[in-house]
């Protein structure tokens, strides 16, 4: 299984599960778990097992796992019923409001979504 690539990285620590989480999907490419502080009724986390640092450094090389990504999340808004609608959201570098650089996507539903996000 591909694992930590970078060793002082939160998110490469929570996917080889040094560090735990609620846990609602993990497969030998993806690992999606819950937010830690959800700022929605439905908040999951799905990112590459293979550490990325943002959505600015998907290649050719390394942008098999974004397609898996989408796969894991249709199927979990399957899974959860999110029927009514969800979002999905990256963060890339600071103006864009990354705090974690370990490429994630934000799986977010529940409650209305406003648009444009601020
Ligand atoms: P960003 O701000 O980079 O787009 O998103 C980072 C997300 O990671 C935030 O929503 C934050 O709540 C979440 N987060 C930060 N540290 C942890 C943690 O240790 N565990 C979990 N489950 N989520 C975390
Ligand atoms: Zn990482």
């Amino acid at each position: 299984m591909k694992t930590a690539g970078n060793p002082d990285c939160l998110f490469c620590k929570i996917a080889s599960g040094e560090i735990p989480s609620e846990s609602v999907y993990s497969d030998e490419l993806v690992y999606a778990f819950k937010d830690i502080d959800p700022k929605a009724p439905v908040h999951i986390l799905v990112i590459p097992k293979e550490h990325i640092v943002s959505a600015a450094e998907i290649s050719p090389e390394n942008s098999k796992v974004i397609s898996r990504i989408f796969e894991v999340i249709a199927h979990l808004s399957k899974e959860l019923g999110l029927d009514r609608g969800f979002r999905v959201v990256t963060n890339c570098g600071g103006e864009g409001g990354q705090t974690v650089y370990h490429l994630h996507f934000h799986l977010m539903a529940g409650r209305p979504m406003k648009w444009p996000p601020g």
